[in-house]
């Protein structure tokens, strides 16, 4: 049966803010699929959130994973309004600093994982009347923030998730699918640490406005509800 309720599908929603835009997006009454790479933690956390959400597992590195996933959203819910691409991994160190490695593993995250699960579950956003794809980005994805030193693979993939919201939103134009990036600003979580000065409840409002609001325009980057400079 085709859920009556708007769907969201939100990537590493076990914690910080991803699980915050699932609990504020509950509370507005939508059908809210929890999606995290360890099963026990998407069903735990749904259950905390209540309001009928789902637990789904997947992990962003594993392409067959999400295809899995993208079969038992269709299948069980039928619809998917909003995709929310907010897992990632954090780096602190320069870019000459960090090992390859790392570096790789930090793009196959928040890049790759944000390109993997938007492609799988585009299809299902098609049949929406009115679909959105959120990439949580970052102000240190910004062009304007480059040069600031630090973070730099992290930074590698904010700015490369960027490009790839405008170059989806520029796709999906006659489209039903919105496309927007958003930054939380620095928030307390664990990736964000306990001197940040915003909340999780702060981080998650503008990604819930994006989701809810009917006056947002496809292809920008946000900041508290305003676009900001990429
Ligand atoms: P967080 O507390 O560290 O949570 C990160 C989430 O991503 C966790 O649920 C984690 O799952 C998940 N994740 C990591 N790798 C994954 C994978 N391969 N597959 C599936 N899930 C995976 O981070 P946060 O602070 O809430 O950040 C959320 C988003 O906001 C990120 O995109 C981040 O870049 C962005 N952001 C945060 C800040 C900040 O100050 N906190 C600032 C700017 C932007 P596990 O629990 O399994 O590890």
């Amino acid at each position: 049966m085709s859920s009556t309720k708007h769907v969201v599908l939100i990537t590493g929603a076990n914690r910080g803010i991803g699980k915050e835009i699932a609990r504020q997006l509950a509370g507005k009454d939508w059908q809210v699929i929890v999606a995290a790479r360890d099963h026990s933690k998407a069903v735990q956390t749904a259950q905390e959130i209540g309001s009928d959400s789902f637990g789904l597992q997947f992990d962003v590195q594993d392409e067959k994973s999400i295809q899995k996933a993208a079969i038992l959203v269709e299948e069980k819910f039928k619809r998917l309004d909003v995709l929310v691409n907010n897992a990632a991994i954090g780096d602190d160190d320069n870019i000459l600093k960090v090992e390859l490695e790392r570096i790789m593993q930090v793009l196959d995250t928040n890049l790759m994982g944000s390109i993997r699960t938007s492609k799988y579950f585009l299809p299902l956003l098609k049949k929406s009347d009115d679909a959105r794809i959120i990439n949580i980005s970052s102000d240190l994805g910004s062009w304007t923030t480059l040069k600031n030193g630090g973070y730099g693979a992290y930074r590698l993939s904010k700015v490369g998730l960027n490009a790839f919201t405008i170059m989806m939103a520029s796709e999906l134009e006659r489209t039903n699918v919105k496309v927007f990036s958003m930054s939380p600003g620095w928030v307390r979580t664990d990736m964000g640490g306990k001197n940040a000065p915003r909340s999780v409840e702060k981080g998650a409002e503008t990604a819930v406005w994006l989701a809810t609001e009917s006056k947002v325009v496809s292809g920008n980057f946000y900041k508290d509800k305003k676009v900001i400079d990429w």
